[in-house]
C-alpha cells in the first residue's frame, strides 16, 4: 500500500488521480490533500477518502474547511499557508506525491518534496519551466524519481529506453515529437485570431482541463511549455525536439529512433493513463479509462504547426536556443498574461504581445540558486504588469 500526497487535489489533474486511486483502492491510500480554496470540492474528496491531513494555501478556506468537517463523524487535521504544504510534501508517512498545484505557485511544494527524495509524480510543467536545471539538479541531488503526468511526457517516458534503475535514456534515440491537438483555433485565419474572445479560448475541443492550461492550449503556449518540459526532463537537446499538430489527440507523442523506427503511444485523452500509469510504474494498473477503438476513429493525420499563427509556440523555440534565465521570463510573463485574461483586462490577441515585450526587455543570464531564480522571477512579474 502506498501513501499519496495530492497538490492541488481539487484541480482536474487532482480528480483524475482520484479517480485511479479509487479504481486501486488496495494499491493506494490518499494520505493528504492539499488545495488553495476550494471548501465545497475538498470537503466532497475527504469525506470519501478520509485522508489524514488537509492543507490550504488560504487560511480563510482552513477556517472554514474546519468548521464544516467538524459537522461530520470525519477526523482530520487541517492546516495553512505554504510552510504546512511543504510538510504534507516531505513527510515521511508519504509515498508518493502527485505535483498538480497550478503555475509557479506549485514550484516550492514540488521542490520540497524533490529534495525530501519522494517519488514525484509532475502534472506542474511551470514549476520545471521556471526552476530548469536547478530543479533538475535536486533531483539528481537527492536521487528523486520524477515521472511525468503530463500526456505527452508520459508517452515520450513510455516509449524512451530505460536504465537498470528504471529511469529513462536516450540511447538510439534521434528526435522526441510532441504532439499537440492544435487547440480551438487551429483553424482560424491569421485575421480571425484578432478578434477569439475568452469563451471561445476557453473551449478545448479534446480535453477537460483546467481554465490556466485550456488557454495555453489555444494560445499553444502550452506545447512551448512543454517542448521546454521535454528538453529538461529528458536532457535532450532543441535541435532533438519537434512539435507535430494531431488533431485527433489520440498519439500523445512519439520517440523517433537512429535508425528509422518511430514508438509511440495512443490512447483515449483521458488523463486517468499517463496517472495509472506513473502511479503503478512499473507495474500496469486499472485507470478507468475507455478503450480505444481505432477502427472507429479510422484516420489519424499530423500537421505542421503554424508559427506565425500561434507567436507562442515560436518563442518557447526562440528560448531553447538562448536557454538561461529565458524559461523564467516565458513562464512568468505567460503566467501574468493569462492571469489578466481571465480577469478580462487584456484580450487574446494581446497575450504574445505582452510576452514578446517582456522576452525583449530581459537579457538572459545564469541564475545560480533558487533566492536568485524567484528575485528575478518577481522581476519579470512587474514588468509584465506594467505593460498591462
Ligand atoms: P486546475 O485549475 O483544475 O487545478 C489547480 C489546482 O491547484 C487546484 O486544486 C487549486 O486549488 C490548486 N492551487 C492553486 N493555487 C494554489 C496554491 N497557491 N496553493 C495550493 N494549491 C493551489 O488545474 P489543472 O488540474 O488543470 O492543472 C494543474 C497542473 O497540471 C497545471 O500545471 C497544468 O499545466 C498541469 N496539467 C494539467 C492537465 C490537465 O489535463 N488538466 C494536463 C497536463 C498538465 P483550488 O481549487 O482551491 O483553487
Ligand atoms: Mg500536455
Amino acid at each position: 500500500m502506498k501513501n499519496i500526497s495530492i497538490l492541488g487535489a481539487t484541480g482536474s489533474i487532482g480528480a483524475s488521480t482520484l479517480n485511479v486511486i479509487r479504481q486501486n483502492p488496495d494499491l493506494f491510500k490518499v494520505h493528504s490533500l492539499v488545495a488553495n480554496s476550494n471548501v465545497l470540492k475538498m470537503l466532497e474528496i475527504c469525506l470519501e477518502f478520509k485522508p489524514e491531513f488537509v492543507v490550504f494555501d488560504n487560511m480563510f478556506a482552513a477556517k472554514s474547511f474546519t468548521d464544516e468537517i467538524s459537522k461530520t463523524p470525519q477526523k482530520v487535521t487541517v492546516l495553512s499557508g505554504y510552510h504546512h504544504i511543504n510538510e504534507v510534501a516531505t513527510h515521511p508517512d508519504v509515498d508518493i506525491v502527485v505535483a498538480a498545484i497550478v503555475g509557479s505557485q506549485g514550484l516550492h511544494s514540488a521542490l520540497a518534496a524533490v529534495k525530501a527524495s519522494k517519488t514525484v509524480l509532475l502534472a506542474n510543467k511551470e514549476a520545471l519551466v521556471m526552476g530548469g536545471t536547478l530543479f533538475m539538479d535536486a533531483v539528481k541531488t537527492h536521487n528523486a524519481t520524477l515521472l511525468p503526468l503530463d500526456s505527452e511526457h508520459n508517452a515520450l517516458f513510455q516509449c524512451l529506453p530505460k536504465d537498470a534503475a528504471g529511469r529513462a535514456t536516450s540511447a538510439g534515440v534521434s528526435k522526441l515529437i510532441l504532439t499537440a491537438s492544435g487547440g480551438p483555433f487551429r483553424k482560424h485565419s491569421l485575421k480571425q485570431m484578432q478578434n477569439v474572445t475568452l469563451d471561445e479560448a476557453l473551449k478545448h475541443p479534446n480535453w477537460a482541463m483546467g481554465a490556466k492550461v485550456t488557454l495555453d492550449s489555444a494560445s499553444l503556449m502550452n506545447k512551448g511549455l512543454e517542448l521546454i518540459e521535454a528538453h529538461f526532463l529528458f536532457d535532450m537537446r532543441a535541435d532533438k525536439l519537434e512539435v507535430l499538430v494531431h488533431p485527433q489527440s489520440i498519439v500523445h507523442s512519439l520517440v523517433q529512433y537512429e535508425d528509422g523506427s518511430f514508438l509511440a503511444q495512443l490512447g483515449e485523452p483521458d488523463m486517468c493513463i499517463p496517472i495509472a500509469y506513473a502511479l503503478g510504474y512499473p507495474k500496469r494498473i486499472a485507470s478507468s479509462a475507455k478503450t480505444l477503438d481505432l477502427s472507429k476513429i479510422a484516420t489519424l493525420t499530423f500537421e505542421e504547426p503554424d508559427l506565425v499563427k500561434f507567436p507562442c509556440l515560436a518563442y518557447a523555440f526562440e528560448c531553447l536556443k538562448v536557454g538561461k534565465s529565458s524559461f523564467t521570463t516565458l513562464n512568468a510573463a505567460n503566467e501574468i498574461a493569462v492571469e489578466a485574461l481571465l480577469n478580462k483586462q487584456i484580450l487574446f490577441k494581446d497575450v504574445p504581445i505582452l510576452i514578446d515585450k517582456t522576452l525583449t526587455h530581459f537579457s538572459s543570464q545564469d541564475l545560480n540558486n533558487i533566492d536568485e531564480l524567484l528575485e528575478f522571477d518577481q522581476q519579470v512579474r512587474a514588468y509584465t504588469h506594467s505593460l498591462i
